[in-house]
């Protein structure tokens, strides 16, 4: 636990910043150090740490003279961040498929399923406003399309990787809040399945990148060297997804 020191229970005060219409908290720690500290962490919290002995209305201004660095960092990270605002899984709602946007359209029938019509995600629902039975619907099609495309593109390009000597990994997929995909030290992938939502290039961009792990874990020289062999414009897709709503 970062700032966890034995014996000395550390002090949290939370200090309340506005900038224009945006409200945040920072949660402010006291611990045995010299200087005033900020870090704005990927999943958008803020934390901060200040010397133990620090006046409050000090680090609080203090704080606060950094509000535009802090909104900097956020924008940043928010760029980042696959989960889209809750949706509410009524009709006309926009819900997106390979980087294309469908419309939501709900409408009664005996059975209850969600089929993908010309521009629209055509639903039945014993109810229409059954919402969370509509959500459940809208999130198996996403499973099973995720899954189905995902593995068979991955199978795609382990070929390449099969060459070059690497067994094939594991899949798993799993809806993630915070990253696309990961490769574990025991060759085990783990995609999210949201990434159906992504343009097919951009999904290639992380199942290359995932892949490449299995031959070299860190991102370093080697790891770009492949990558950009395999994917000479990974640079561009990975933009590309940064930018995808979903
Ligand atoms: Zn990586």
């Amino acid at each position: 636990m970062p700032g966890y020191c034995p014996g000395a229970k550390a002090v949290v005060m939370k200090v309340k910043l506005t900038h224009g219409k945006r409200r945040f908290v920072v949660d402010v720690e006291f611990l045995e150090r010299k200087r005033l500290s900020i870090t704005v962490h990927p999943d958008l919290r803020i934390t901060a740490r200040a010397p133990v002995n620090a006046d409050r209305n000090v680090i609080k201004n203090r704080l606060e003279k950094r509000v535009a660095w802090i909104v900097k960092q956020l924008d940043y990270f928010e760029r980042f961040q696959p989960l889209p605002p809750e949706r509410a899984f009524i009709s006309g709602e926009t819900h997106y498929y390979l980087g294309r946007q469908y419309r939501l359209k709900i409408r009664p029938g005996s059975v209850q399923r969600v089929r993908l019509i010309g521009r629209f995600f055509e639903m039945e629902l014993h109810d229409t406003g059954d919402r969370a039975k509509a959500r459940e619907i809208m999130m198996r099609w996403y499973a099973d399309h995720a899954r189905e495309l995902l593995v068979r593109r991955l199978n795609q390009y382990l070929l390449v990787f099969v060459k070059m000597g690497i067994s094939a990994p594991a899949i798993r997929l799993r809806r993630m809040k915070k990253r696309w995909g990961s490769c574990s030290a025991n060759g085990v992938i783990i995609l999210n399945t949201e990434l159906v939502k992504a343009p097919i290039h951009c999904v290639d961009y992380v199942l290359v990148h995932e892949l490449c792990h299995l031959k070299y874990p860190n991102h370093d020289k080697k790891f770009f060297q492949l990558l950009r062999r395999i994917l000479p414009d990974w640079e561009k897709r990975k933009e590309r997804l940064e930018k995808v709503v979903i």
